[in-house]
């Protein structure tokens, strides 16, 4: 796609193949990834990445809304897909036509789904202390699971449950998760229907237990090369690539004088003569205006302090001496012997690595290596 804007995501997708493999090749044998690329791929590209993936072997995609699926397969993407989260019982025909699958976790739900002639493939979701979506109580559960079994048109594909804490590494709600999910497994079977596909481990499950019997593990952030905790990264048994890096080029160069003032609010005064120059990136790009409180971006090499707020679609930043306009700045990944990371910016900001390159917004251009 053809842009002019001079600020860009680089997005390396071997490096993303590369930590798909490692994670791939960390399962015991029968656990396959499923790759989630929900939320247009963690910011990194949703098609971009399925594309890249299923030519490295991935086989199944998770996504969170009937949209992005439906994104992916007008974009070409053939693979099964599940959508994990909530479908209006009204959409599910539209689900069905194009081969997708949805998650079920409400009896009323299958009382309110008409399908025609296309037979449509459930994953059933039990709570098993996320407490977000799911059937917490065994006789919702039996209830749908007959349903499911007396309804021609719908298969059970699929059988799951989302981890709340397994990044963090002493937590007890872990192992109680895994009885319960166990449990609902066992009506499962007693009700008689069997699951082909069983899925529990995000990437923190599928880091840590490995041996779990399932045959998916949902992973999301590891994919792109993030832990997805800082307590995670003294446990991960092999390195992951950060594929995401964040770049622009400096549209003005000036000197201000002692006392001048920089961007709205003149919340930045200079004490002596500087040099300071403008990028072309702001909170409309996702460059969220707390990022200035300790926000730095390199330029040649050296780390240059965010001075004032960020604006809109500009920031400011002081530079150590006089560069030339057009000179290449990255906010996210390396110059010279350094390096940002999606983890300092997060760590500075009081969030998780999750949320950085998910805001960065649609206007910024990802550019694919
Ligand atoms: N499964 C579900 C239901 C999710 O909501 C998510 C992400 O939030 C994932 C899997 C992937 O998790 P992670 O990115 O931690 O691997």
């Amino acid at each position: 796609m053809h842009y002019f804007r001079d600020t860009w995501i680089e997005v390396n997708l071997d490096d993303i193949s590369e930590n798909y493999l490692k994670i791939q090749h960390h399962q015991r044998d029968g656990t396959k990834v499923m790759a989630i690329v929900k939320a247009d791929g963690y910011g990194h590209g949703a098609y971009q990445v399925a594309n890249h993936l299923i030519e490295s072997g991935v086989d199944y995609l998770g996504v969170a809304l009937l949209d992005e699926a439906i994104a992916l397969r007008q974009s070409g993407i053939e693979v099964p897909i599940l959508v994990l989260g909530w479908v209006a019982p009204e959409h599910a025909p539209i689900a069905s036509k194009n081969g997708i699958s949805l998650t079920i976790f409400q009896n009323e739900w299958l009382q309110q789904v008409a399908l025609q002639e296309n037979p449509l493939n459930l994953h059933v979701k039990f709570d098993t202390g996320m407490g977000r979506l799911g059937i917490n109580d065994e006789n919702e559960a039996k209830l749908i699971i007959n349903k499911i079994k007396e309804n021609p048109s719908l298969k059970l594909e699929g059988a799951f449950s989302h981890f709340a804490t397994a990044d963090e590494l002493d937590s007890e709600l872990v192992q109680l998760q895994k009885n319960r999910f166990s449990n609902y497994l066992s009506l499962i079977n007693a009700e008689g229907l069997s699951v082909e596909m069983v899925h529990f481990g995000n990437s923190a499950g599928a880091i840590r237990f490995p041996d779990d019997e399932q045959h998916y593990v949902r992973v999301g952030i590891s994919l792109y090369g993030l832990s997805p905790s800082e307590e995670m990264k003294s446990v991960i048994p092999f390195s992951l690539k950060q594929a995401f890096s964040l770049h622009s080029k400096l549209t003005h160069v000036k000197q201000i004088s002692p006392g001048d003032t920089i961007s709205y609010g003149a919340t930045y005064q200079a004490d002596e003569t500087e040099w300071v120059g403008t990028v072309p990136i702001g909170y409309a790009d996702g460059w969220i205006r707390r990022y200035a409180e300790k926000g730095h971006i390199l330029v040649q090499g050296h780390r240059c302090k965010i001075v004032g707020r960020i604006c809109m679609d500009q920031l400011i930043v002081k530079l150590p001496f006089q560069v030339d306009v057009g000179t290449q700045v990255t906010l996210v990944g390396k110059q010279a012997d350094d390096e940002i990371t999606i983890d300092e910016i997060a760590q500075q900001n009081d969030t998780i690595n999750y949320e950085v390159p998910c805001l960065i917004s649609s206007r910024v251009p990802r550019v694919y290596k």
